[in-house]
């Protein structure tokens, strides 16, 4: 194969290259770059944009055949032992090719295979040594990079933006599938990781600290292409295809850790976040273990702040049975609302008259009170649809009257709203609600997986090159 050399701008053989020494290799880039600094510095058309795009590609062939001659190294440098069972390999044999993407582009490794007879299957320790997943075409670098780009942005975006910032093209199929495979390892490293908080909870000696527990939850819904393509004839049997899902969403932090920028802007340092296509079980037992790896086993106590939504506070008395529980304050007062537009009607002025005092006497005294004076107004009504509205939300404040601890909650310091796990909410929707997408179950579950590794700031325990430091190696 000829190419032409982009040290030297000649053509000549590519084995020739990968056989000379990195030094040479090295002078050769050298080169390339002081001719580019002297062309950058002599164009009036070129920026330093232009010098920093052109040095990457002078030193890529140097970077190229380090890495070749790097991973060749070290699979050369794998005992022959099964990576699964540590068995010792048989019916060796050497020189194996396998080609893969490295950031740098494409590189070659010849590799060892073994039987493990334990196993009863073949077995190449050298990609385990290089950290290369069977089948998997690409370095764990590139891995990375497509895992992030496709659990942040649509996959079409994703497929031009990784190619914009690495220069390698990388098809929407291929980083859908890169995606769903770190997706499903991140899923497999939560369970595992969830286990073991548990087992650390169990085992440890409990020490109570002085602190509260905040743990959130809400859900909100997803469209999923579980019946694509059979939309009709599901219709003609009389099944209309579901395509929305919900996803549970909860967030945990300590009181301790929320603070308040210079501008009064409230901010939680280190919270925990859980997002699952799985049903509510599966939230339950993932917040717990997030609860747990974040301090709840320690808390003094723990408060859980939702909405009205009934499975919230079911999964609260199931999980968290120690947990207060509040109603987030903003529900609270968008039911004092309705009464009011069911006793005022059209008439603003009235309306608001009536519904200040009230809501600042929810937040500020007790339930008690405003549900009197709402008793007391319905008494006045005569019956009907107003009335019936005002009985429903009358008997919505009885049910959870011991949930609206605004005043103590405020003097306390706790919040009493639910704001940021709605604001999690939020920001996850962005991503997966954009128009005309659609998801499955699997690749849904994949996705938020990886999308709550990098918000945890947990991306470095399934991408472990991610937290290398070069400077301190
Ligand atoms: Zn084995």
């Amino acid at each position: 194969m000829k190419e032409t050399c982009i040290g030297c701008h000649s053509s000549h053989s590519i084995v020739q290259v990968a056989s000379e020494p990195l030094a040479v290799l090295a002078a050769r880039a050298g080169c390339a770059l002081e001719a580019s600094i002297v062309r950058c510095a002599g164009s009036e058309d070129q920026t330093l944009g232009h010098l920093e795009v052109q040095a990457a590609h002078d030193v890529k062939e140097l970077l190229r055949t380090a890495l070749e001659r790097g991973a060749q190294a070290k699979a050369e440098g794998a005992p022959p032992l099964c990576p699964v069972c540590r068995q010792k390999l048989t019916r060796l044999s050497a020189d194996h090719p396998r080609t893969f993407q490295t950031r740098y582009g494409a590189i070659t490794v010849k590799r060892t295979r073994g039987y493990c007879k334990r196993c009863r299957k073949w077995r190449v320790p050298g990609d385990t040594a290089l950290g290369l997943e069977e089948g998997a075409g690409h370095s764990p670098a590139v891995q990375e990079t497509a895992a992030l780009l496709a659990s942040k942005m649509p996959v079409e975006e994703a497929s031009a933006v990784f190619e914009h910032l690495t220069g390698m093209k990388m098809p929407r199929a291929t980083l859908d599938r890169q995606a769903r495979r770190q997706g499903e390892r991140a899923q497999a490293l939560r369970t595992q990781w969830d286990q073991q908080a548990r087992q650390a909870q169990a085992q440890m000696e409990l020490t109570l600290e002085p602190y509260q527990m905040i743990i959130q939850m809400d859900a909100w819904n997803i469209r999923e292409r579980d019946h694509w393509g059979q939309s009709a004839a599901r219709r003609r049997r009389g099944q209309e295809p579901e395509r929305w899902h919900w996803v549970y969403t909860g967030t945990v932090f300590r009181l301790d850790q929320r603070g308040q920028t210079a501008g009064g802007r409230p901010v939680i340092s280190e919270r925990g976040f859980v997002a699952t296509r799985q049903g509510i079980d599966a939230l339950r037992e993932q917040l717990h273990a997030e609860a747990l790896r974040r301090g709840l086993g320690q808390a003094a106590g723990a408060l859980v702040i939702a909405d009205g939504a009934a499975w919230i506070w079911r999964l609260a008395d199931d999980r968290f049975p120690e947990a207060r529980q509040r109603l987030d304050f903003y529900h609270a007062v968008q039911h004092l609302a309705s009464v009011g537009r069911a006793l005022f009607g059209e008439d603003k002025e009235k309306y608001r008259s009536w519904l200040k005092p009230l809501v600042k006497q929810l937040k500020n005294q007790s339930a008690v009170k405003v549900i009197h004076q709402l008793q007391e107004a319905l008494d006045q009504m005569p019956a009907g649809d107003p009335a019936q509205t005002v009985a429903k939300e009358i008997a919505y404040f009885q049910e959870h009257q011991s949930r609206m601890d605004y005043r103590a909650g405020r003097r306390a310091a706790e919040p009493i709203g639910s704001g940021p796990v709605e604001a999690t909410c939020r920001q996850t929707q962005c991503r997966f609600k954009r128009p005309g997408q659609f998801w499955s179950q699997r690749g849904d579950e994949a996705l938020l997986c990886l999308e709550m590794f990098w918000r945890n700031k947990r991306w470095h325990l399934l991408f472990p090159h991610t937290s290398f430091n070069p400077a301190r190696n």
